[in-house]
């Protein structure tokens, strides 16, 4: 065995829930002994002017020094003269992707069991620029900005995705036949980039027709690309096929190779405090950036311990069925290590 260095990487444990289950992170890297020191940034409790939002200057920066982070839930403050959170990191961070890795959790039984699919959502244009105006009364206009940079740019992190991770296809999701401009443009920069990936098979699937496949046969599916508003649908669909937003990680690709992983749910104020969050979501986050490290090894000796503790059915929270709370669930996963 070689002697890892020590890598550092920002984590911000957010709000309600989060801190219970970013320490459930913080044990298990421990005890998996995954060669990376956090460095740990809270939301502030005041606005500060730099990034006009909650957030520190020196939490951004810290990302931006580490170039990976993982993160908890956060919960903006209500009020005005300041930015969501979220907003913030995803323009300072120029977050361009956000990347969902979707599979079955053997043992936790739906409708499925055999998922295995990624879904990478173009995070920053599409329908989402937020240009709209009222042209006259009773009729209104919303800007849909598709650009070639943009587009390319997410293609070929989609296709460096597939190759690195041994996927054999991407999916191009859109719906070009009534959206010829925007959906066309987002489409002919896939094919330039596919060109270059000639062992991985590309194909073009309408996203009315995909929505339909997914639900009927998710295995039909590898590695999904698609402007934001498809994304943002078919990425809670996908959630959907294995067991809810509770189970599902994600991860932020930007500028420059950085890559922040979070869990897609939210701060769960309802049970925080109670030891019964469920962390696995943002343990799966925590090895989607495992994998960004090329850290494999760690990855999959966490991932196992994991999914052995679920398919166990011993220790689950209660959000599973199960009665555990977070600290035994957490040692459970430990004990499989
Ligand atoms: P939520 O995801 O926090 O909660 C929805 C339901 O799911 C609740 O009943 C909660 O108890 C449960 N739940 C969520 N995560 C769980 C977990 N890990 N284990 C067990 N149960 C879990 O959604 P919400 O109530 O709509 O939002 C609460 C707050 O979170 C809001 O302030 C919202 O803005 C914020 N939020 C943040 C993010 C983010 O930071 N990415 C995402 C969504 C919501």
């Amino acid at each position: 065995s070689s002697a890892a260095e020590t890598i550092r990487a920002t984590l911000f444990p957010g709000d309600g829930i989060g801190p219970e289950i970013a320490e459930s992170v913080k044990q298990v890297f421990k005890t998996a002994e995954v060669p990376i020191e956090w460095e740990e940034h809270y939301v502030g409790d005041k606005v500060d002017p730099r990034t006009q939002s909650f957030l520190t200057w020196e939490s951004l920066e810290s990302v931006r020094r580490n170039r990976v982070g993982l993160k908890g839930p956060m919960a903006t403050p209500i009020g005005k003269g300041h930015r969501s959170l979220n907003l913030t990191l995803r323009k300072e961070l120029n977050l361009y992707a956000n990347v969902r890795p979707c599979y079955s959790l053997p043992g936790y039984k739906t409708r499925y069991d055999d998922v295995n699919l990624i879904t990478i959502r173009e995070n920053t244009e599409g329908e989402y620029s937020g240009l709209e105006h009222q042209v006259v009364r009773g009729v209104v206009e919303s800007l849909k900005i598709i650009t070639r940079q943009a587009s390319l740019r997410v293609a070929e992190y989609a296709f460096h995705y597939a190759k690195t991770h041994g996927r054999e296809r991407v999916s191009a999701i859109h719906k070009a036949n009534i959206m010829q401009k925007t959906d066309g443009l987002f489409l002919k920069c896939c094919r330039e980039v596919a060109e270059k990936y000639p062992e991985i098979t590309y194909e073009e699937v309408v996203i009315d027709n995909c929505c339909m496949m997914l639900v009927k046969n998710p295995a039909l599916f590898d590695v999904l690309v698609m402007p934001n508003l498809y994304g943002d649908i078919i990425s809670d669909l996908c959630a959907g096929l294995i067991g809810g937003l509770g189970l599902t990680p994600s991860c932020n690709i930007g500028e420059g190779g950085i890559a922040l992983a979070e869990a897609v749910h939210g701060s769960a104020p309802d049970i925080a405090g109670k030891n019964m969050a469920n962390p696995t979501a943002l343990l799966l986050s925590s090895i989607s950036m495992l994998r960004h490290l090329n850290l494999h090894d760690k990855a999959d000796r966490i991932q196992d311990a994991i999914l052995n503790t679920i398919a166990e059915g011993k220790y689950r929270t209660a959000d599973l069925g199960g009665t555990s709370t977070t600290t035994d669930f957490t040692k459970a996963i430990c004990d499989h290590l």
